[in-house]
């Protein structure tokens, strides 16, 4: 591991990632690498999760590709120095920011959307024309194979490497002298890595999880609520970190909104969602035993079987649950919706304002008081406004938590200016010089 890190920083010492046509080589090569290694991808998502190629494309190879393009389009104008004001005190100088690569880059990524969570890390970390190492998770051991396979392919290990392992691997790597690591995955975890990355201050990006509300006031659009709701909740089975974890609804359309999730469910995943090959299972025995165990805690609404063989747990809807019960106090990260009602707006902001802040928050209602009233007085990651984990495909808007649910953010722009330094320098004149900020002139330079 140690000379990994020290040929990955000669490769990036010795100059050879900086150069603009160097980046653009290299994210072309990317595209290349998931054109080429299109079925290896797909299979193995197959493998490790049962992603469907619907899912595998809609939410890994097509963002990834969306991604590329971005940076490919922007990354001239985003390297190019950005010349700032010359105040009066710099008269005759020139100021600007230069845009800088961080060095030897640490990705480490979960097992959710394996491939797209280790590589739109990576493309934003090349674009920005650092070296790269990659840690995919054990999790999905299939994917980190093929990740592995594909890299090896197309890129030299003192440029881009892939480190397989779990976490005593990342510790090893945790331990070496990088210059920046951007972990995607648990806020127990991150807080970990941000632990010992602090020994030797090297600085972190935490894409982190924890429980984001779906709120569903009276006037909203209940059918479209539904429909988005059901698809965000149950899209990749429930592991996705932006899916909403658990619902609160009016109690004066509770009923009408369930019977109409009830249908939407049965409309994507038909009558015996177990019996549907597409349909996403549990990553891991563990996992589905820790989901299962909330299906005990509250009334079923529709849902609740499982196959514990396969790993797969029906899309479930509950309600009677409270917040002592697991369910309500962790991440659910799997098919489970559970659902609380309100009489009165302020009561879920009140409840949620209580609680770590939120990766996303997603309100379903028409009025825009209302809407104003949520975003205003909740502070969350990011989220949307009638429709659930959309915002986070629209490259223009940065991706990522705030206090429990991490910090720093990534996506088309955030991904160059997350894995580059902004350089600072003042050029200045040679041709004169201004007496009063030394000392012995009769008026000192005021420096704020
Ligand atoms: P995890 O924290 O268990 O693991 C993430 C990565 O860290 C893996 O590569 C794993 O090998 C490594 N790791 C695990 N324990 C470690 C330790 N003690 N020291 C060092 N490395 C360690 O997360 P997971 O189960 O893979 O993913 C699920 C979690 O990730 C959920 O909480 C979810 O919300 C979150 N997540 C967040 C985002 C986001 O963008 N904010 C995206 C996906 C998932």
């Amino acid at each position: 591991m140690e000379e990994l890190i020290r040929s990955q920083k000669q490769y990036f010492n010795e100059g050879f990632t900086r150069s603009y046509s160097f980046r653009m080589e290299q994210l072309k090569k990317i595209k290349k690498m998931l054109e080429t290694f299109e079925d290896p991808i797909l299979r193995a998502l197959q493998f490790d999760l049962n992603k469907s190629e619907f899912e595998a494309y809609s939410s890994e190879i097509g963002f990834l590709k969306s991604e590329i393009r971005e940076q490919m389009k922007h990354l001239k104008q985003w390297m190019h120095p950005e010349k700032v004001k010359t105040p009066i005190t710099h008269f005759g100088s020139t100021n600007y920011i230069m845009k800088e690569p961080l060095g030897t880059v640490l990705v480490i990524a979960p097992w959710n959307y394996p491939i797209q969570l280790s590589l739109a890390p990576l493309i934003g970390a090349v674009a920005a024309g650092n070296t790269v190492i990659l840690k995919p998770s054990e999790l999905t051991p299939m994917v980190s194979w093929v990740i592995k396979k594909m890299i090896q392919h197309y890129f030299p290990e003192q440029y881009i490497a892939v480190v397989e392992g779990d976490k005593h691997i990342t510790q090893q790597l945790l331990a070496q002298p990088l210059d920046y690591i951007f972990f995607t995955g648990s806020t127990s975890v991150g807080r970990s890595i941000m632990e010992q990355a602090s020994k030797q201050l090297i600085p972190v990006t935490l894409e982190l999880g924890g429980k984001s509300p779906a709120i569903v006031h009276k006037d909203a659009d209940l059918d479209l609520a539904a429909k988005r709701i059901v698809w965000g909740k149950f899209t990749n089975a429930g592991q996705t970190c932006i899916a909403p974890d658990y619902l609160f609804v009016h109690e004066e359309v509770k009923d009408l909104l369930l019977s109409k999730m009830k249908v939407y469910i049965q409309h994507f995943y038909g009558l015996h969602p177990l019996e549907n090959n597409q349909y996403v299972k549990i990553v891991n025995q563990q996992h589905f035993l820790r989901v299962k165990r909330y299906l005990s805690e509250g009334n079923i609404l529709f849902g609740g079987n499982f196959d514990e063989r396969n790993t797969k747990i029906e899309p479930t809807v509950m309600d009677g649950v409270n917040w002592e019960n697991k369910v309500m106090q962790e991440e659910i990260f799997g098919p489970v919706l559970p659902i609380l009602t309100y009489s009165r707006l302020n009561e879920p902001i009140s409840r949620v304002n209580k609680l770590p802040k939120p990766l996303a928050l997603y309100y379903f209602g028409e009025n825009e008081n209302d809407q104003h009233l949520v975003t205003d007085s909740i502070s969350f990651g990011g989220g949307c406004i009638n429709d659930t984990l959309y915002h986070i495909i629209n490259p223009y808007l940065p991706f990522g938590g705030v206090g429990a649910s991490g910090m720093g953010s990534y996506h088309g722009r955030a991904s160059f200016d997350t894995f580059t330094h902004k350089k600072s320098i003042t050029s200045q004149s040679t041709k004169f010089d201004q007496k009063f900020r030394y000392p012995g002139t009769k008026y000192g330079l005021v420096i704020v």
